[in-house]
């Protein structure tokens, strides 16, 4: 008889439900023999990565065979300079290298933070409807999460910051949030941080920020010195396009970087992440035309929901989350038949709603017809 291995594990982990990905293009082909498939799952930039990031990927497989710079010096450089001249306000921050920690994604990031600063006998604030991840960290740590109702499908950050409580260490904000696409304004923002003990670390998920343009969305790395206690936590995986590469980065106070940088594995951002992720900040060009794509791709959905009557929330991000009415699983499935897999999400709470991100055209126009057929 073998071992009852779960029960070695604390019960945090034996009841953890692992994270639910968008399913692959090659499952569904494998599953149901079809081909032609339109993937709207993942929130992926439908163009990839931009020219020069290609080309970088492609000089680094020359370098392959050895170790990255586990301090990605490269790539720090690069993002401080960045980060201090992109600021949208009339003073710009000064962002050094030593501000940032590099991840394996942004997600590596994310648990990296819950690792360092909360224990078993700390709690971790987060909303209701919020990017799943969160909770996951929180529980595989074993520490308390606190899940706070949203108002309207969007973070009701008073309330969040009525939860705090001796024990909380960490509250996660997506700003703007997956998978509901709701956003932050700055006076709301702003409120939240200054009346949050500073105690308390205030992690902003800014994944989606390079999709909004509002002169109200408030760019967090201009909050750091300000707010010692802030980190800020941004991707290449979206508008970059570089979601399988696996690269993310925090930027917060040198002391927060410097711890979260004791615990991460040695070379937890690959060469060819680091590479294709330093040319890809250049590339200002491509991150313009993947910004258009989607305004145009946001309107086509948005317009189709309406002809069709279905609910939607309004969104900032490369995705919409629309209401089908009934079970967002049934619909799901009539997809899947379909060769269009978009996102179930009732883990989310969401059980009526999908979750589609955006595409080309033609993938959009694809799912539209697909879904009108699948609606009851
Ligand atoms: C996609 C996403 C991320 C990060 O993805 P990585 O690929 O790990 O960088 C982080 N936060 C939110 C809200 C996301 O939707």
């Amino acid at each position: 008889m073998t071992c009852d291995f779960i029960s070695l594990v604390s019960g945090n982990i034996a009841s953890l439900q692992p994270y639910r990905p968008g399913k692959p293009i090659e499952e569904l082909e494998r599953e149901l023999g079809i081909t032609d498939i339109v993937k709207l799952a993942s929130n992926e930039n439908p163009l990839g990565p931009g020219p020069m990031a290609r080309e970088a990927i492609a000089r680094c497989i020359e370098d392959i065979g050895r170790y990255p710079d586990g301090n990605g010096f490269v790539l720090k450089q690069a993002l401080a300079s960045h980060l201090s001249a992109s600021g949208p306000e009339v003073t710009s921050a000064m962002i050094t290298p030593g501000m940032i920690t590099l991840g394996n994604g942004s997600n590596d990031v994310l648990e990296l933070i819950a690792r360092v600063f909360a224990t078993p006998a700390h709690e971790v604030v987060f909303s209701e409807h919020a990017f799943a991840v969160y909770p996951l960290v929180t529980q595989a740590i074993g520490a308390r999460g606190v899940m706070v109702p949203a108002v309207r499908w969007g973070h009701d950050l008073p309330a969040m910051l009525a939860a705090i409580t001796e024990r909380t260490r960490i509250v996660f904000i997506a700003n703007p949030n997956n998978p509901t696409g709701t956003w932050i304004n700055t006076g709301v923002l702003d409120a939240f941080l200054a009346a949050v003990p500073e105690t308390v670390l205030v992690v902003v998920d800014e994944a989606y920020r390079e999709y909004i343009e509002a002169t109200d969305y408030p760019d967090c790395a201009q909050r750091l010195s300000e707010h010692p206690n802030l980190i800020v936590t941004r991707t290449f995986s979206k508008a970059y396009g570089l979601a399988g590469l696996r690269i993310g980065y925090a930027v917060s106070h040198p002391d927060i970087a410097d711890l979260l940088n004791r615990v991460r594995q040695p070379f937890n951002a690959n060469s060819m992440a680091l590479a294709a992720a330093t040319a890809a900040l250049t590339d200002t060009a491509h991150v313009r035309e993947t910004k258009r794509l989607n305004d145009a791709g946001r309107q086509q959905l948005t317009d189709a929901f309406h002809g069709l009557g279905l609910d939607y929330i309004p969104s900032a991000g490369n995705f919409i989350a629309v209401d089908v009415g009934g079970s967002g699983e049934a619909v799901y499935d009539a997809l899947l038949h379909k060769g269009v897999i978009v996102r179930p999400v009732g883990n989310y709470g969401l059980p009526n709603h999908l979750r589609v991100s955006i595409g080309f055209e033609q993938e959009n126009a694809r799912f539209i017809r697909a879904l009108q057929e699948s609606l009851i």
